[in-house]
């Protein structure tokens, strides 16, 4: 088996300490040559110009392929394609493209006056500018607000045909979730690649109360196996072994490219790219 493309998300720093732990995880994961990484946009659109001088900085100083996230929550379109603008003007080229949570305290996404009122506004108005390649989120468990299973997946083909050219899924815990989705997006007629979202396992606590907030199926077995390894002192094994099985069966299952939830942590994602045969593609003059 072929090694895979890979990309990495990142979030965007807010301390000193936060942005040399970015510049490590950075140092760490480039030289595994990704395809992009991308900044994420802080729920609320709380880290927006945090979001803006990480995506500009790591575009300017990496030579990495950047891609930020936009959403649409509690702004005016005027002023989220004002950050748009400001991202095609750094000469970020790739934005992922999302409506965004509700803010603290209220339950639902409600748009400001004048703002986007859902995810596929956002990206007609950002493809009507021909300056970005756009991706957007998709949900092999379903979105916790979605109907059912058949209107997420024509949800996402409205986002598609809106603009987008790739999806990037919420993270999931078994391949058989991805496959079964993969295979009722061909169906609903969507062509576009289906990049899936892995979440390396940093800590299963944390984990499973953020995949019962995103509605991600936690499997029995899996939180059985936490525990076992908690009580043992061998989550880290656990998770790399876990998360680069996941990966395996992917790639078996016909997948040729991951993007990795990195959460500014590079060790888990790097072990598992070196067990996938992704491993750093280092200049050979360098070595000489
Ligand atoms: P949408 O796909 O537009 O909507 C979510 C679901 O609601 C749809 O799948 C659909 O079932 C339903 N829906 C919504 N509107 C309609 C409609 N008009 N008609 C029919 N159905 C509808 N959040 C952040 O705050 N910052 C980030 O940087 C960030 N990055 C993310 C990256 C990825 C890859 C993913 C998958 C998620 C990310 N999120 C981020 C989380 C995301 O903001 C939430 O999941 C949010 O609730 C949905 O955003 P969306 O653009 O995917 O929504």
């Amino acid at each position: 088996m072929n090694a895979p493309q890979v990309s990495f998300e990142f979030f965007p720093p807010q301390s000193l300490e936060a942005s040399f732990r970015l510049w490590d995880t950075v140092q760490v994961l480039s030289p595994l040559d990704p395809t992009f990484v991308s900044v994420t946009y802080g729920a609320g659109g709380t880290t927006r110009d945090l979001t803006r001088d990480a995506v500009a900085t790591l575009h300017k100083s990496s030579g990495l392929n950047v891609a930020a996230h936009l959403t649409c929550v509690n702004a005016t379109r005027e002023e989220t394609l004002g950050i748009a603008k400001e991202f095609a003007k750094a000469g970020v080229r790739e934005i992922v493209a999302l409506r965004g949570d509700a803010p603290k305290g209220q339950d639902r996404f409600t748009p400001v006056e004048g703002g986007f009122a859902n995810s596929v506004e956002l990206i007609e108005a950002l493809s009507a500018t021909g300056d970005f390649k756009i991706r957007v989120g998709a949900y092999p468990d379903r979105h916790p607000e979605a109907e059912s299973t058949q209107a997420d997946i024509d949800w996402l083909k409205a986002k598609l045909d809106a603009g987008a050219s790739e999806a990037i899924t919420q993270f999931f815990f078994e391949a058989d979730t991805f496959f079964r989705f993969r295979d009722a997006c061909v169906k609903a007629g969507i062509t576009a690649p289906i990049l899936p979202g892995i979440l390396p396992i940093e800590n299963w606590k944390g984990t499973r109360n953020f995949a019962k907030r995103c509605g991600t199926e936690i499997p029995q077995w899996l939180n059985d196996a936490f525990k076992t390894a908690e009580r043992d002192g061998r989550s880290d094994l656990l998770a790399t072994a876990i998360c680069t099985e996941l990966c395996s069966d992917l790639m078996g299952g016909g997948v040729d490219a991951l993007h990795f939830y990195t959460l500014n942590r590079p060790e888990l994602t790097r072990d598992v790219c070196h067990a996938l045969g992704v491993t750093p593609k280092i200049d050979l003059q360098n070595v000489a």
